[in-house]
């Protein structure tokens, strides 16, 4: 039976490349000719190693990552990321205490987690940024003595996304960029720290990938578990228990990908191409499209929208689902804690995928 040609625009797990899918498909039951899959490999043999250190070079060449910093690939998620932050960095300073600017749901819960971590001898400050708009950075009031400032490059929940690097005055500035790596370039040099989950950029779930500059490894708090201690995970080349393998080894294949089709710069244009087109439709819509984001943060990866009325309106927004699922354009569902609409564009997602989306909506828009 021919199957319908679906596009996905979850906001993650996410799209992946079709080439990456029919090479993991290739290679699954035997992989390299070696008889044995990826998935049971051991860790600690000689051909795994080799996955994990061509993943590794591959990352250090499309970011152009600086000798002194460590790449590590554990497990837990941005989520296990948010306990680790905190369990490793607040120590480094005396006065124990966190900038964390509050963009939207995953840097509040990073927060959160921070708060909760930090007990009650250390103190977290976390102020909101506002979720639509991020003000001038002139007017925020960051504390010198921090551990560090912590933000979220791109809320994938609300769509907004920061396009300039925060200035932190020398404090360890620290990123979530589990929604945007790797669709733009990013000087690595300018962060203490860089996380993301693979799962909608650069492979599959399974996979955290932490950038750490070295100076800032050995710091961790007493009771932080081994496991997020990122300087046992550094010193054992994240090998001090069994990795992610498969994660690790399809996230090696988009990377692969991403450098053949013209590494992060490549992507960048692709994703300001793929996203305008869809702002633009909104922004000549009359307010029958309403982005609730400024135009000065509205990100490239999630375009969050509205349909009827800023609020939206229920019948149309659920009318548009029905109509995209029936093309074969499938999770374009908002987040349940905004509703709406939200169409994740992310790098695999193609120029041809963001023009049918922008074709069906000005198709929707005509009928109604
Ligand atoms: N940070 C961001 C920006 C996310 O979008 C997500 C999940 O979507 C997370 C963190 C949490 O990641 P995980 O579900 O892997 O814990």
């Amino acid at each position: 039976m021919e199957q319908k040609q679906t596009i996905n625009f979850g906001a993650g797990p996410a799209k992946l490349p079709q080439s990456v899918l029919l090479q993991a498909q290739k290679e699954f039951l035997s992989y390299s000719g070696m008889g044995i899959s990826v998935l049971e490999m051991s860790h600690r043999s000689a051909d795994f190693n080799k996955i994990l250190t061509k993943t590794e070079s591959l990352l250090r060449e499309l970011l152009t990552i600086p000798d002194n910093y460590k790449v590590l690939f554990l497990q837990g998620g941005g989520s296990g990321q948010f306990s680790a932050v905190p369990l490793n960095l607040i120590g480094l300073k005396e006065d124990t205490c966190a900038d964390y600017l509050v963009t939207g749901t995953w840097s509040e819960k990073a927060a959160k987690e921070a708060e909760n971590t930090a007990k009650s001898t250390l103190s977290t400050r976390s102020w909101t940024v506002t979720r639509v708009k991020i003000p001038d950075p002139s007017s925020w009031t960051l504390n010198p003595s921090a551990s560090y400032v912590y933000y979220c490059c791109n809320e994938t929940v609300h769509g907004v996304e920061y396009n300039f690097t925060p200035e932190t005055n020398g404090v360890t500035l620290v990123s979530d960029m589990s929604s945007n790596f790797l669709s733009r370039p990013v000087d690595v040099s300018k962060f203490g720290l860089i996380f993301a989950g693979a799962q909608k950029n650069v492979g599959c779930a399974g996979v955290t990938v932490v950038i750490v500059r070295e100076d800032l490894l050995g710091h961790a708090l007493n009771d932080c578990p081994i496991v997020l201690d990122y300087k046992v995970q550094a010193d054992m080349n994240s090998l001090y228990n069994t990795p992610p393998c498969f994660s690790i080894y399809i996230m090696g294949l988009v990377l692969e990908w991403i450098k053949n089709n013209g590494g992060s710069a490549a992507m960048e244009a692709l994703n300001k191409q793929k996203s305008s087109m869809i702002y633009d439709i909104i922004n000549a819509s009359n307010g029958f499209y309403e982005c609730p984001v400024d135009e000065t943060c509205r990100s490239r990866m999630n375009v969050p929208f509205h349909i009827g009325s800023k609020e939206g309106d229920e019948g149309l927004e659920k009318e548009f689902l029905a109509g995209a699922s029936k093309r074969g354009m499938i999770s374009l569902k908002g987040h349940r804690s905004v509703g709406g609409i939200r169409a994740s564009l992310y790098n695999a997602v193609t120029l041809e995928d963001a023009e049918a989306l922008g074709t069906y909506m000005k198709v929707f828009m005509k009928e109604h």
